[in-house]
């Protein structure tokens, strides 16, 4: 059986978005999935729009992602001495011929053809026929090279996301293969690509579905087998427009920064148009386990924040609180704030409150720094009759020691509070939360407080009146 080789051929023309990436997402899990080998190509040949930047976030993101290339990043811009090796071969092969018509003699054809209601297309002046005679070559003009598309016939592949495509070659035009300076262009640099890195499944976006009859007549002309092709719907934005920068989409690596997980994130984009049964939530080893192109959705995808916050939420819950911590360490680490031992214990106590990493850095900063209490809730919990009762928790927990600063101490000393002060549990709970962590919603008080270190506490208790 041949390797599987798939490939991801991003254009860096602008921030790689969430429907970019999931155009990576499948051919990357395909390769994994069959020990195939899965390979990264930089379209950069629009050196207009290509800039580095997006190069960057790019590889940034798949890195991030865990998707990572077995081969690759390669250039196209680095290949051009192979693409003009590869058309002198086509014009050795007469596969493609001079052509030295003018942009205007071009557009005066468009015009004529509009007007007759015919779709616009080349109309074959310079193509090369038995017994017909070509018009006098013109002076000081620099031909294209236009592809001897088949003039009658077929192209059809049967699409493993939209099934059989069949385009008849009359529809086909003879394409410009390369520019009258010699540069090639797009659909020839991709076949020449697509064969020399032998890519046996080409898994993209469909908006290259009208490229792929075009591209299969090159790789026939070049006497080399088509890949497989699988074109997946276009992914929407929350608006139902086709996802893109120009609307709003964020760059790939900007979820990384709003703290969501790589695991998330690849459990949410394989399902923006693939499914296996009812799963929602999945591991990324049961994703490579399960994929194959038989469960591609033939329908556009919907972006849905709501719905990827929930998954990363459920990924947050599932993962062990040691790794989580390792994860939220890095965003506590760009605020210079400190952690200690306490950190995995505290992710674990926060983390089924939390949808982000960034969230949970919120509550953890908590014990490492000063927190703000908002004067709303100052005023609504921490009344004055409760001041005693602060006082003389904190005068209790001033008297615990080292060892005894444990959960199930404290849960007696709050005990022993209320008993003291006849107030109930809420009453005292509330207050506490407030002045510990600014907020009267928190786990188990014991818990949080026992997660304090104490002299935070007990300053914290203290400032009660401030
Ligand atoms: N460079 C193309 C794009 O970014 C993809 C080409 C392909 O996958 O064949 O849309």
């Amino acid at each position: 059986m041949t390797t599987v080789r798939t490939r991801f051929a991003p254009s860096p023309t602008g921030f790689i978005h969430l429907g970019n990436i999931r155009s990576a997402l499948y051919p990357w899990a395909y390769a994994r999935a069959t020990g195939g080998v899965f390979i990264l190509r930089i379209e950069d040949t629009d050196l207009d729009r290509s800039n580095q930047a997006s190069v960057d976030v790019i590889l940034e993101g798949m890195s991030w992602l865990g998707m990572d290339p077995d081969e690759g990043p390669f250039y196209q811009m680095k290949r051009m001495d192979r693409y003009r090796e590869v058309l002198a071969k086509l014009v050795e092969l007469e596969a493609v011929y001079p052509c030295y018509m003018s942009v205007e003699e071009l557009d005066a054809l468009r015009e004529k053809q509009m007007l007759a209601k015919e779709k616009p297309r080349y109309d074959g002046t310079w193509r090369p026929e038995p017994g017909k005679l070509l018009p006098p070559i013109p002076e000081g003009v620099k031909p294209v090279l236009r592809f001897k598309n088949p003039i009658d016939g077929v192209v059809s592949w049967d699409d493993k996301v939209k099934g059989l495509i069949t385009i008849s070659n009359q529809e086909l035009d003879d394409l410009v293969i390369a520019r009258p300076d010699g540069t090639p262009t797009y659909n020839f640099c991709v076949v020449v690509d697509d064969i020399d890195m032998q890519i046996t499944h080409v898994i993209r976006g469909d908006d290259h579905v009208n490229n792929t009859p075009r591209q299969i007549n090159i790789f026939k002309a070049l006497g080399a087998l088509p890949p497989v092709y699988a074109h997946l719907p276009t992914v929407l934005n929350e608006a139902g427009e086709k996802m893109s920068k120009r609307n709003g989409a964020k760059a790939v690596t900007q979820y990384r920064q709003e703290g969501y997980l790589a695991d998330a994130m690849v459990n949410y984009l394989a399902r923006l148009g693939w499914s296996h049964g009812d799963d929602e939530i999945f591991s990324r080893e049961q994703f490579l386990e399960w994929f194959n192109l038989d469960h591609l959705g033939r329908s556009a995808a919907q972006f849905d924040e709501a719905k990827l916050r929930w998954v990363n939420a459920q990924h947050m819950k599932k993962m062990g609180d040691q790794e989580l911590a390792s994860h939220v360490k890095v965003f506590l680490d760009k605020e210079n704030i400190a952690t200690d031992d306490r950190l995995v214990p505290i992710c674990g106590l926060f983390k089924d409150r939390c949808d982000t990493l960034v969230a949970l850095a919120a509550w953890v900063r908590s014990f490492y720094a000063s927190v703000e209490i908002p004067s709303e809730e100052r005023e609504k919990h921490v009344v004055s009759s409760v001041l005693g009762a602060i006082e003389l928790l904190s005068a209790k927990l001033e008297q615990l020691s080292e060892t005894n600063w444990t959960k199930e101490s404290i849960a007696l000393v709050l005990k022993e509070v209320l008993a003291d002060t006849g107030l109930k549990m809420p009453q005292l709970a509330m207050p506490v939360r407030v002045l510990l962590m600014g907020t009267p919603q928190t786990p188990s008080l014991d818990a949080v407080i026992a997660l304090f270190d104490s002299k935070t506490v007990l300053e914290r208790l203290r400032a009660v009146k401030n």
